[in-house]
Order: structure tokens, then C-alpha cells, then sequence
């Protein structure tokens, strides 16, 4: 699958370091011209280093996705003023802690402002620079399809949801596709100091009984970015290990035991 992201440039945002970074090593390793856009300049430098001299390229740019400019000094410096961006991943995104009663209004803003209007401001500015058979994929969560108990976190990825079926439809008919993944519990920085009992609780409600990896969630992302989606628009994958698939069913799962027929599978 996917040499045909060979020579393709394709867009990070976020990816200097977690599952960012994890996509844009695979994508080098295919052969695309990986475009870094980050905050992180110094995990940014760290990951340019470690890639120089693969099979195709990686630049970083500091990009803050919820500056209008900022998108437009990216491709700018990308494609110059005829140039094309095959891919762009709308990874960046930020966890908000804070229960519904006590959220601020700034915080509150916050993760509007990178988890949905990034997304928004990137799709604006890349989406006229891309030729028929691009490809955009945004960054869920499982948070986007269940109550979370970060309620702007939760609100925010639920929103872009709305925000990424409306670009599939509008775009469609340009050779553009959008599609979402929502990862499961994968460990980064971003989650380095998540309430323990968070952990163990969506541990016990994954089916698959683990958290995921960042290169779980790249695999993912490079299929969608890929000409083996070409004919997939519009659509949301879950790489959760089962955990938005059960509706909370899964206590009866755990309550009836071990069916009768796995009962010698270790
Ligand atoms: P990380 O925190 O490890 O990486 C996110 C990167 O985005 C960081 O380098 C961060 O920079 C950067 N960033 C933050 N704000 C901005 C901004 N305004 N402009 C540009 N870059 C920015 O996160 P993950 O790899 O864990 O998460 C990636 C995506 O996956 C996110 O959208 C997240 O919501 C989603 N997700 C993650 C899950 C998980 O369990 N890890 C589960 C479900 C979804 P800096 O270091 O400066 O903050």
C-alpha cells in the first residue's frame, strides 16, 4: 500500500512530536515531502534531525493553526504562489482540563480555537492549493462521539466533526477528500499527566483491554491519505481497540465471562 504518496507533499500540523510525528516518520519513509507545522520548534529540530536523509524530506515551519497568517506564511513558503499540497493532516490539538462547572471562558475558547477553527483555517488556506485526488484527514477523538468529562475538549472535537463532514461534501466534487480518525487512548505528551483513575477506567472499557500506539494511529492516517481511499469521503474511523463500539455494553461483556468456545485461548 501507499507508495503512491511517493513525491507527494503532504502537511503535519502538530507533528513535531506524539502521533504528529509518528505520521510524518512514516510519511518519510514512503517517499512524501513531509511539511512539519508546529509550535514545538525545538521537538520540531529534534525530529527534522532524526529524519534528514530518508526517503523523502521533512521541513519544519512554526505554525500556530489558529493564526490566519500563519496558514498563510505556511503555504506560501510550501507551494509559493502556483505550487500544489497533496495532503494535509490536522493533527494539532490540545486537551483541556476542567469539568463542565468550572471550565473558564478562556480555556473554554482555547480548545475552540486549536482543536476546530485550526482545522477550519487549515482546510481554507490548503484546500485551493490541491489538486484533484488530495486528501485532508482531521484528527478526532473518541471524545467526539461520547459524553467526555473535559466538556470543552469533548465540544470542541464533536464540533469538528460538523466542521469535517461539511469540507467532505463541499470539496468532493474538487478531487478533495475529508475524512476523520478518532484515536482511543494512545500515550504522548499530550496525556503525560492524565488523572490515573482516567487511565484505569478507559482502559477497563476498551475492548481490547490496552491503550494504542502512535504508530496505530499513523497506519490509519497514511491509508486515508492514500489512493486506497480513493472513493472514502465524508467518513469517521475509530483506532480505539473497540472502545466507542460497545455504548457502555461492555460491563455485560465482562458480567456473562468467557464464552464456552474461547475458553482454551491464553
Ligand atoms: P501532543 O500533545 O503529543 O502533540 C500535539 C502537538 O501539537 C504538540 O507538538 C503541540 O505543541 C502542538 N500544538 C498545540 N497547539 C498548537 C497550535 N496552536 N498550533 C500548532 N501546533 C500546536 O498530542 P497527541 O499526539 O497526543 O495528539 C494529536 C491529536 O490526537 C490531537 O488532536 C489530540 O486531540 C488527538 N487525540 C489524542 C489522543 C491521545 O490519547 N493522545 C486521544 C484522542 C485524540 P506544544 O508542544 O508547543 O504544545
Amino acid at each position: 500500500m501507499s507508495s503512491d504518496l511517493l513525491g507527494k507533499t503532504v502537511i503535519v500540523t502538530g507533528g513535531a512530536r506524539g502521533q504528529g510525528a509518528a505520521e510524518a516518520k512514516k510519511l518519510v519513509g514512503l517517499g512524501a515531502h513531509v511539511v512539519v507545522g508546529d509550535l514545538n520548534e525545538d521537538a520540531g529540530a529534534e525530529l527534522v534531525a532524526e529524519l534528514a536523509g530518508g526517503r523523502g524530506t521533512i521541513r519544519f515551519f512554526k505554525l500556530d493553526v489558529t493564526e490566519e497568517n500563519s496558514w498563510r506564511t505556511l503555504v506560501q513558503e510550501v507551494a509559493g504562489s502556483t505550487g500544489t499540497i497533496d495532503g494535509l493532516v490536522n493533527n494539532a490539538g490540545i486537551a483541556v482540563p476542567g469539568r463542565l462547572g468550572s471550565i473558564d471562558l478562556e480555556s473554554w475558547n482555547k480548545s475552540f480555537a486549536v482543536n476546530v477553527t485550526g482545522a477550519m483555517l487549515g482546510m481554507q488556506a490548503v484546500a485551493p492549493r490541491m489538486p484533484e485526488g488530495s486528501s485532508i484527514v482531521n484528527i478526532g477523538s473518541v471524545a467526539s462521539v461520547i459524553a467526555h468529562h473535559n466538556a470543552a475538549y469533548g465540544a470542541a472535537k464533536w464540533a469538528l466533526r460538523g466542521l469535517s463532514k461539511s469540507a467532505a461534501v463541499e470539496f468532493a466534487p474538487f478531487g478533495i477528500r475529508v475524512n476523520m480518525v478518532h484515536p482511543g487512548y494512545i500515550k504522548t505528551p499530550l496525556n503525560a499527566n492524565a488523572d490515573p483513575r482516567f487511565l484505569e477506567t478507559h482502559l477497563k472499557m476498551t475492548p481490547a483491554r490496552r491503550g494504542g500506539d502512535v504508530d496505530e494511529i499513523a497506519e490509519a492516517v497514511i491509508f486515508l491519505l492514500s489512493s486506497a481511499a480513493s472513493y472514502i469521503t465524508g467518513v469517521e474511523l475509530p483506532v480505539d481497540g473497540g472502545f466507542s463500539s460497545h455504548g457502555g455494553n461492555i460491563v455485560v461483556f465482562d458480567a456473562l465471562g468467557r464464552p464456552e468456545h474461547l475458553e482454551n485461548i491464553s
